[in-house]
């Protein structure tokens, strides 16, 4: 590996947007850590794919709500690379949709555990290997948030929203807390994003059912945030952090 290469983490890189992001980012020059954390086929497809593009990549199977396997992970990414220069926090969860008294606190937990404790976990270790008062060499993160922090989502997602807002508020405090230390922290906000999500939540058409309340009249690809979240990494927005970009097609 040459000495200046640059070296992303992407967290719930086996599919989605966290699949379309480690793809940019590779075409961006960037190595790639492949975090997943039951889907060993499509992140090893995803790895297979960066092998044909010439780009180093690292599988790294972890519960990132989990902190011994996130030390574990960053240790591994370590021992492949050596070096951190961006971290991408995509890796979240909801649950079924349902109103407040559908909530539990086994429910509540869980999700918090890893939409807020995992990525702040990452966050940490990332700023441990980035952080110039460490003796790194500066880095980028990129949380991603969900428009649903802004609406709160009622009667679906009033705890994934909740924790959403949540990574709002972090991305805000860690940003200020590591600017003097070469670190930029950003998060981006996406809308209705077509992905395995909202199956997840029990309505695999959710993204097609609410395209007309959407002011471009249409859900957003996987490829869209990526995108964003490629220039908040880049030195095109050197001067960029504790911002939160929406992509949701105007909503
Ligand atoms: P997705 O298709 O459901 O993919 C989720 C990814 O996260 C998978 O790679 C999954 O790994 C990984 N993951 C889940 N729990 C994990 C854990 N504990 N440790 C490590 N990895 C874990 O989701 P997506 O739609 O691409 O969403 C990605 C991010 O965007 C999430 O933070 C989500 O909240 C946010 N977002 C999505 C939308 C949308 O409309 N899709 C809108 C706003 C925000 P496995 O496959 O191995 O389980």
């Amino acid at each position: 590996m040459q000495s200046n290469q640059k070296v992303a983490l992407v967290t719930g890189a086996s599919r989605g947007i966290g699949r379309a992001t480690a793809m940019e980012l590779a075409r961006s020059g960037f190595a790639i850590g492949i975090n997943y954390l039951t889907s060993e086929e499509p992140a090893q497809q995803l790895k297979n794919e960066l092998d044909d593009m010439l780009v180093n990549s690292v599988l790294l199977q972890a519960d990132i709500s989990d902190e011994p396997q996130v030390e574990a992970m960053f240790a591994q990414l370590d021992a492949s690379f050596g070096r951190l220069t961006a971290l991408v926090n995509n890796a979240g969860v909801l649950d079924v949709q349902g109103s407040l008294l559908d909530l539990n606190a086994q429910r509540i937990n869980r999700l918090l555990q890893t939409n807020v404790t995992g990525s702040m976990l990452c966050a940490r270790e990332a700023v441990k290997r980035m952080s110039t008062a460490q003796g790194g060499a500066g880095g980028s993160i990129v949380n991603v948030s969900s428009v649903a922090a802004r609406t709160g989502s009622p009667n679906e997602y009033l705890d994934y929203a909740a924790s959403k807002g949540a990574i709002d508020t972090f991305t805000k405090g860690l940003a200020s807390e590591v600017a003097g230390q070469g670190i930029r922290v950003n998060a981006v906000r996406p809308g209705f994003i077509h992905t395995q999500m909202h199956a997840d939540g029990g309505e695999p058409n959710r993204v097609e059912r609410l395209a007309s309340s959407i002011p471009m009249q249409r859900g957003g690809l996987p490829e869209e945030v990526a995108s964003a979240i490629r220039f908040l990494i880049s030195e095109q927005a050197a001067y960029i952090s504790g911002s939160i970009v929406d992509v949701a097609g105007g909503r």
